[in-house]
């Protein structure tokens, strides 16, 4: 089954793999973007991903399909499930410290919200906005980013909250492992199949 799919083969363990075949799911393209809890051998509830990579980490190997969602994913001759929930084959140290800075994870620890309108959007109507402009020596760091809708970015171009009038509706702060396991539970009240893991 897998020899139909193969990862970008970077050498990168898992961090950058990708379905190098084309793919289609009976849910349409935002079935290939929904998220999927990821538990640790343990079971332990350690990260959401998108049903794509979680699919590629099935097919390799790594993980196991624990729920599914309902959807198929068609890539080639093959009809894969789509998981709702996928456990990692072996045991993973999660060190405590922060995650990765990134875009998702930026929007994930922002709740895919504009952080000065308060407006709720899909990752792709969001940007990501320098508090303090870079053009005014403002970092590219956990605090300095925040989710922001393109009107409010334009709005506040390259000024201070305060100099735009806009204000923060909360100071943006590293991601750690409570504010994960906080968000992984307010995402899976809406998903019964990720309760019993997420609430015990
Ligand atoms: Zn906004």
């Amino acid at each position: 089954m897998s020899g139909h799919l193969h990862s970008s083969g970077n050498g990168h363990a898992t961090a950058h793999l990708s379905l190098s075949v084309p793919v289609r799911s009976d849910g349409g393209n935002h079935s290939l973007h929904s998220p999927v809890l990821v538990l640790n051998a343990s079971y332990e509830p350690i990260n959401v991903c998108a049903a794509r990579r979680a699919i590629v980490l099935v097919l390799k190997g790594v993980a196991m399909t624990e729920e599914e969602n309902g959807h198929f994913l068609h890539a080639a001759r093959l009809a894969v499930r789509v998981p709702s929930v996928i456990r990692l084959l072996e045991y993973r140290r999660i060190p405590h410290q922060s995650r990765a800075l990134s875009r998702k994870n930026i929007l994930l620890r922002d709740r895919n919200t504009c952080q000065y309108c308060g407006e709720v959007l899909s990752s792709s109507e969001l940007t990501l906005d320098h508090v303090v402009p870079r053009s005014r020596g403002g970092t590219s760091s956990w605090e300095n980013l925040v989710a922001c809708c393109h009107p409010c970015n334009r709005q506040k171009g390259n000024q201070l909250p305060r100099e735009a009038d806009m204000k923060l509706l909360r100071e943006p702060r590293a991601f750690n492992l409570h504010t994960s396991r906080h968000i992984m539970r307010l995402m899976g009240r809406s998903d019964d199949k990720w309760r019993k893991y997420l609430f015990y």
